[in-house]
């Protein structure tokens, strides 16, 4: 399987350099060149199959011949046994036609470990072969850090320095990344705010020389292989609903847009999924770009559900790429133009294709609150404030016919200070998660200054 770029540009390249890679060279985001896809009796076979299983079956299309299948079903084995519910991503039911499936059963309480566990047992296991070591410099407003941190504490080839902006984060996110005693991992609280890291981040990306000697790369969710992971628990709970022999929609909590993109890529590769709601908190760039046909970047404004506080979507452009019918030349030009003006009218065919799949909802605070409260006072659950917005965007829904599943992308112990101000309750922390309070930290103060980040992370890479 060869991988193309949304920009056009750049040349095809395999799986392992599209993972490595992260953005390709003309500054677009790598997409297979062809969808694969799976018959109505194949994805019928997943019922009650293992979910590490499931992840092989699909991954594989995408990997071909470059990882051997015994190699990516132990990788899967693995990164899938670090969760602590035995269906990995355990399915709920919330209302009549409403499930939640938990994605948040990982080592750090949130989704993206279902797809960063992978994505550090894949990429560390590609460096081994070709002998190389890398450097990961990792940006993090709490969740992210964590779970790669957890993800790639004790790699062999593979050594992580997390940012975090100093007091900006919970302790219980801080203590994820802090308490790791493992000599390839660094933490590094910055006198900053998120928005520092993040440009601390980009500068050292940009620093060739920096990049050449230390191997340095980031993980963020335009990674190829961070989509497809994701799109393994739309096949497992559509199945788990009656799938493919009934359609299936989906409530996805969403920022990036990675998770939304991911069930855009089953639909593609032949699962049958009616609808895909991309519930947004008040940053809602992409619930205008599906209702209005602008996607228009507005300013970010703090919420309950500080993983979703983005206001420009970077998989976006993978679904623009398709819709207008795989045009690099005209993705290029609007996504160099957004760069620009922060505007991007649609094409009013591409917003057709679009809405035959996505429907746009945004969810502001009060509703997010009450819908934690309703939520416990119907069903007994307590959700976490990302989880509310998409359950919230679920009961604006009128005519679902199809069972939707809802994303629930955190567990509520990771914001307990939202959950306990909605519900007077304080979540429970989960058992592995308790140790956390006793182990002692380890992470250094710097100031917010790429030159003093960039030194500090040649002397960890040199040592
Ligand atoms: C990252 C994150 C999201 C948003 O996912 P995207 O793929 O960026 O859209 C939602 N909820 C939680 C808890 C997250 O950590």
């Amino acid at each position: 399987m060869r991988y193309v770029s949304t920009r056009g540009q750049s040349p095809s390249v395999g799986f392992v350099d599209a993972i490595l890679a992260g953005l390709a060279p003309d500054g677009g985001l790598y997409v297979p060149e062809e969808w694969p896809t799976f018959s109505h009796e194949e994805i019928a076979a997943f019922a009650g199959k293992p979910y590490a299983e499931v992840a092989t079956a699909v991954l594989g299309r995408f990997t071909g011949d470059e990882i051997p299948a015994e190699i990516l079903a132990d990788m899967c084995a693995e990164a899938y046994a670090s969760f602590t519910h035995a269906a990995v991503t355990p399915l709920v039911q919330i209302a009549p036609g409403g499930f939640l499936a938990e994605l948040h059963h990982g080592p750090s309480l949130a989704f993206k470990d279902v797809a960063m566990q992978l994505l550090a047992r894949l990429s560390d296991h590609v460096l081994g072969l070709q002998k190389r070591t890398q450097t990961i410099l990792c940006a993090t407003s709490g969740d992210t850090g964590g779970a790669a941190v957890e993800a790639f504490r004790g790699r062999a080839n593979t050594r992580i320095v997390a940012m975090f902006p100093d007091g900006r984060i919970s302790e219980v996110q801080r203590r994820f990344m802090t308490t790791a005693a493992e000599s390839n991992v660094r933490c590094v609280a910055v006198a900053g705010t998120f928005d520092d890291c993040q440009t601390i981040l980009k500068q050292a990306l940009s620093d060739q020389s920096l990049k050449q000697s230390v191997g340095l790369s980031a993980v963020n969710s335009i990674n190829f292989a961070r989509i497809v992971a994701q799109s393994v628990y739309y096949f497992t709970t559509a199945v788990a609903l009656g799938a493919p022999h009934r359609e299936v929609s989906f409530a996805v909590p969403s920022g990036n847009f990675g998770d939304g993109f991911a069930g855009y890529v089953a639909k593609r590769m032949g699962l049958p999924i009616a609808r895909i709601v991309i519930a947004t908190n008040s940053n809602d760039i992409l619930a205008r770009a599906f209702e209005e046909g602008r996607y228009v970047r507005g300013a970010v404004a703090a919420t309950q559900s500080p993983a979703m506080d983005i206001q420009s979507a970077s998989n976006f452009e993978r679904l623009y790429y398709e819709c207008v019918r795989r045009d690099g030349v005209e993705t290029a030009r609007a996504f160099k133009a957004f760069n620009e003006t922060g505007v991007i009218d649609i094409p009013p065919q591409a917003l057709t294709l679009m809405r035959e799949t996505f429907t746009g909802v945004a969810v502001g605070e009060g509703d997010t609150t009450r819908t934690i409260v309703a939520t416990l006072n119907e069903t007994g659950e307590l959700i976490d404030p990302h989880t509310a917005v998409a359950v919230a965007a679920f009961r604006r829904l009128r005519d679902h016919t199809a069972p939707v599943v809802i994303l629930s992308t955190a567990h509520a112990a990771k914001f307990p200070e939202a959950v306990h101000a909605a519900t007077g309750e304080t979540p429970a922390m989960p058992r592995k998660a308790q140790s956390l309070a006793g182990k002692p930290e380890r992470y250094d103060r710097l100031p917010a200054d790429a030159e003093v980040i960039k030194a500090y992370v040649r002397a960890f890479a040199e040592a």
